[in-house]
């Protein structure tokens, strides 16, 4: 029971993510306002407004102007929902952490979705998220201080490097902040895991897509996908997948 109620929670967390990813691409307030048709500007009446349901009920379609509404509305109020579940699950005896968790989860969806979308990595969403993430990793106590303090320096140092080397090429300065956002979350440990993990996943999306002709060589890729992804796992698994990768060499 308490199980479902979580599941819903999620996903009117994941509607409000959408609405906060809209907004602050239009450079409108996030809490202010209600929302309006994209074409017509008219408010959307609150019986559409239900996540996930009112977007098969209209079929994907304004109920007014019939324009398509995109599939990132549902797929990300749902993934939300799913996410806080399954950290639930694995984490629901723990309270302050699982709070913590969630809170973390909700910064990266609004970053891999924003960055998948746009290309880039906003720091309207990284250093908030930075800030959450020293006050609740300092406050939990989990991640010794020096772990999360060199964390952030190495992993953003690392993308500090390329930037200045490529003169800013390589990498954007979001892709530093993020560094350190992730060192910040992790620790140092855990966030070289997950950024190994984020390199690993894209390049074998990369080559998928290649393979699928989806993109030419010199495509720019959307890295922080990749690092929210690899951030969230390593939050959910911890120290699993090292000790799995150690494993096999002894
Ligand atoms: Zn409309």
């Amino acid at each position: 029971m308490i199980s479902i109620l979580v599941f819903v929670v999620g996903i009117c967390v994941g509607s409000f993510l959408n609405v906060a990813i809209f907004r602050v691409n239009e450079s409108r307030s996030v809490i202010k306002g209600r929302s309006k048709c994209r074409i017509f500007e008219e408010p959307i009446s609150a019986k559409d407004l239900i996540p996930v349901l009112s977007f098969f009920i209209l079929r994907g379609k304004c109920r007014k102007c019939k324009n398509v509404i995109s599939w990132q509305y549902p797929i990300v109020e749902f993934v939300t929902g799913i996410l806080f579940l399954i950290f639930f699950l694995k984490f629901g005896q723990e309270l302050f952490t699982l709070i913590r968790d969630w809170i973390f989860i909700s910064f990266l969806i609004v970053i891999f979705v924003y960055d998948l979308k746009y290309m880039y990595i906003l720091d309207r969403f990284t250093i908030p998220a930075m800030i959450v993430a020293i006050i609740f990793n300092l406050w939990l106590g989990a991640i010794p201080a020096e772990s999360l303090i060199t964390g952030a320096i190495v992993l953003g140092g690392f993308f500090y490097l390329q930037f200045v080397i490529s003169n800013g090429a390589w990498v954007g300065g979001g892709d530093v902040r993020m560094g350190a956002l992730m060192g910040l979350m992790l620790g140092l440990n855990q966030g070289l895991v997950a950024l190994f993990l984020a390199y690993l996943l894209g390049a074998v999306i990369g080559v998928i897509l290649l393979m699928m002709k989806r993109v030419k060589r010199k495509a720019p890729i959307a890295f922080g996908t990749f690092m929210a992804i690899g951030t969230a796992v390593i939050i959910f698994f911890g120290d699993a997948p090292l000790q799995w990768y150690l494993g096999l060499f002894v």
